[in-house]
């Protein structure tokens, strides 16, 4: 699971990234507020462990603009400001848990689980966009009804571009999401997976999906 931990006290960040990678999670971390809702709404994480007092932009801020961007993903407040109304205004904008600092790591863990398992729960088992369905369930791709065969990383490149779809996305952010690279390895890795995507989704068919953002990055939906 890909987790984001937004925490400006780099110590405690630190602790919480290791104790949740520990438990085998994929785990990004912003350290103010505006970099936390750039995070949360450009790239798709399972859950977000959010504290509250935060440089830039509060904590409850990017709650609110994340739900009110219709995002989805479960958020646990976690902060020192255990006052009954904090606890009471975050899960009003939508947080699914909260706990206060300071708390016991193993009960943090047993909270984050418990959120990942409602969410998966409830996520839906097919990402679709046009006649491109990715069943996340089986691990399998359809494009007009043709079956596409995906290795693990060709897959988990294709999910990250349908959860992403219409949005553009850095190799940067491509090699974090699909290979947990924190830095660039100086390869053109990313460009070689995107072309063997294309012979496999778009190739034989007029309609691309998958598109070169001229500087940027790469792009799944329509033409612009
Ligand atoms: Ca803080």
């Amino acid at each position: 699971m890909r987790l984001l931990v937004v925490e400006d006290e780099l110590k405690m960040a630190d602790y919480l990234r290791r104790a949740l990678e520990g438990e085998g999670h994929a785990v990004e971390e912003a350290h103010d507020g505006d970099e936390a809702l750039a995070r949360a709404l450009g790239e798709p994480f399972d859950a977000i462990v959010l504290d509250l007092n935060l440089p830039r932009r509060d904590g409850l801020d990017v709650l609110r603009q994340l739900r009110a961007a219709g995002r989805p993903t479960p958020v646990l407040i976690l902060s020192a400001r255990g006052q009954v109304d904090d606890r009471v205004a975050g899960l009003h904008l939508g947080a699914d848990d909260y706990l206060p600092k300071p708390f016991a790591m193993a009960e943090l863990l047993a909270r984050v689980q418990a959120l990942l398992r409602e969410a998966v729960e409830e996520r839906p088992t097919q990402l679709v966009h046009e006649d491109l369905v990715l069943d996340v369930a089986t691990r399998s791709a359809t494009r007009a009804g043709v079956r596409v065969d995906l290795p693990m990383r060709e897959y988990g490149l294709l999910e990250l571009l349908l959860r992403c779809a219409g949005r553009t996305l850095s190799r940067a952010q491509i090699l974090e999401h699909v290979w947990g690279y924190h830095f660039d390895p100086g390869t053109n890795l990313v460009d070689v997976y995107i072309q063997r995507l294309r012979r496999k989704i778009d190739d034989a068919h007029p309609r691309k999906l998958i598109h070169t953002v001229s500087g940027l990055g790469y792009r799944l939906g329509a033409e612009s």
